[in-house]
């Protein structure tokens, strides 16, 4: 029997299993997926916003706060990149100044540090791409971005280390009550747990349906869509670009990201269909219209790769994170929409926080906070040299684009979460998401997973289910991929 278990394994489930692996607690994370951080978590703006936006007084606002101020310590402690690059919102005209001076005064009741209405002078002067008709902006210093699927797996490596269960490619399906034990039963077990704590993000209605089918609570899924510019357009702006808010949400943005690419987007669509992640010719053009509106030039022609993910907006309209009557002992955190990636630190305190008002719990004595991967790229020269002379495998380049080792993709395999397809890799190391989106090295990374987890190539695949790679092997064309 386990003290809780935690069902989904984004953001907010990864850094709450990291929060209570700290403690004196049987842990076991489920994950319907081939692994972690598949839902909105992998696929968003990646902002780690100051906080001006959410109403005063709502979780979203508290939160939010809250959260940016525990991103740099969090970032530091789990080796995952954060910039504090601060956030622009422009006006064009003295409407949407109106709209600016409402965002600050917001801002200060929700207890952002600093906040400026700049004049367009000075904004041109630090973003010269930004339309010249603009005459006003709020800026946010305390703005940030990060890699929020990598902060997600490093947390729950992390966890693991100190004691965390995980169990990928299991969907919970039910839930049943039995005296003051929970059954929770999955697609292929059932466990027995004290306490539960729903982070299914989309499907976290389903989770609280599974206890009250009336429960009125529904997730009313936004997918947002994205363009990914290379590399080479890197200093088209330095800090995040939003134009004013409207009804929908904060609108498309202009950003760069940790990595160095810029990302413009997100649209914002209501979808009958939750898993619906593909990206539409409509929707991409959307998002460029509506990005020129504000900046010039923008290098379109720069576009590498194009994505879209689902936000997990509700019909609470705030953060819900509550027991429901009747069922004592789970925890809801569901319709985590914007600003989820910045608000999820300060909600896995309050999860702690809940569990500690219920039962009495001891920190564990020997717990370890820190993970240090090596990324050999950022290496010194003689570091490079030693690592190569320990193993040639670090000096085998296998991502020509993004500079990823053949020895950081099999540290990634043979990582306490394990990397088995595709995708993981790229999200670990980031082999496969330069320029050539893995035309190149995509070949390699297969044969490796194939060697590394002893399986066929046909048994590869991009992101688990049956996301096959290749039909059937081709001899005479693998033998030139060759491992050196
Ligand atoms: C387009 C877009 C842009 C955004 N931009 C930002 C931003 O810039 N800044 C910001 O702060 N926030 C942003 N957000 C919000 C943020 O991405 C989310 O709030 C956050 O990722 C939610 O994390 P989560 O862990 O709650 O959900 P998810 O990441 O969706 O994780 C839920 C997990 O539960 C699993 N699961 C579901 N059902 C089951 C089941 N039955 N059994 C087992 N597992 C299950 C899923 O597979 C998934 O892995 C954005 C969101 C979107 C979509």
């Amino acid at each position: 029997m386990y003290d809780v278990i935690i069902i989904g394994g984004g953001i907010v489930g990864a850094l709450i299993a990291r929060e209570l692996s700290f403690y004196n607690l049987s842990l076991l994370l489920l994950e319907k997926e081939s692994d972690v951080a598949m839902g909105a978590t992998k696929a968003n703006s990646a902002i780690v916003h100051a906080g001006y936006d959410p109403i005063p007084d709502t979780l979203k606002a508290k939160t939010n706060v809250e959260g940016n101020k525990l991103y740099k310590n969090l970032c530091e402690e789990l080796g995952v990149p954060f910039k504090r690059i601060g956030a622009f919102v422009l006006a064009f005209n003295e409407e949407e100044l109106k709209i600016l001076m409402e965002l600050k005064e917001r801002g200060i009741k929700n207890g952002v540090p600093e906040l400026y209405i700049l004049k367009r002078e000075e904004i041109l002067s630090r973003e010269p791409n930004i339309n010249k008709d603009v005459k006003y902006a709020l800026f946010a210093p305390t703005s940030g971005i990060t890699n929020p699927f990598l902060l997600t797996i490093n947390a729950i490596e992390n966890a693991i280390e100190n004691g965390l269960s995980i169990k990928l490619n299991e969907e919970v399906i039910d839930i049943k009550k039995e005296e003051s034990v929970y059954q929770v039963i999955t697609d292929k077990n059932i466990y027995l747990t004290k306490y539960i704590i729903n982070c299914a993000g989309i499907n976290s209605d389903k989770i609280i349906k599974m206890l009250d089918p009336d429960y009125p609570f529904e997730i009313t899924p936004r997918k947002g869509e994205y363009l990914v510019l290379d590399k080479k357009a890197k200093d088209f702006v330095k800090s995040t670009i939003f134009h004013v808010p409207t009804k929908k949400g904060k609108g498309v943005l202009i950003t760069p990201t940790v990595e160095g690419n810029i990302l413009i987007g997100p649209n914002a669509e209501e979808i009958q269909e939750k898993e619906d992640k593909s990206t539409t010719l409509e929707g991409l053009y959307e998002v460029k219209e509506k990005a020129r509106k504000y900046c010039e030039n923008i290098p379109f022609h720069l576009v590498i790769n194009t994505f879209a993910g689902i936000r997990a907006s509700s019909t609470h309209k705030d953060f819900f994170v509550e027991e429901i009557p009747e069922f004592k002992n789970i925890l809801h955190i569901a319709g985590i929409d914007s600003p989820g990636i910045t608000s999820a630190p300060s909600l896995a305190k309050m999860a702690l926080n809940w569990l500690m008002e219920k039962e009495k719990i001891t920190p564990k004595k020997n717990i370890k906070k820190t993970i240090n991967k090596i990324s050999f790229k950022d290496l010194s020269d003689e570091e490079k040299e030693r690592l190569i002379k320990e193993d040639p495998r670090w000096g085998h380049i296998i991502c020509r684009c993004e500079h990823v080792s053949e020895m950081e993709i099999i540290s990634a395999i043979h990582s306490n979460l394990p990397a088995t397809t595709l995708e993981a890799i790229r999200k670990r190391t980031r082999a496969g998401m330069g320029r050539c989106q893995g035309a190149f090295c995509g070949y390699h990374i297969m044969k490796i997973l194939s060697e590394e987890l002893n399986l066929p190539l046909t048994k590869i695949t991009f992101k688990g289910n049956k996301s096959y790679m290749v039909k059937m092997e081709n001899k005479a064309r693998w033998k030139y991929v060759k491992r050196s």
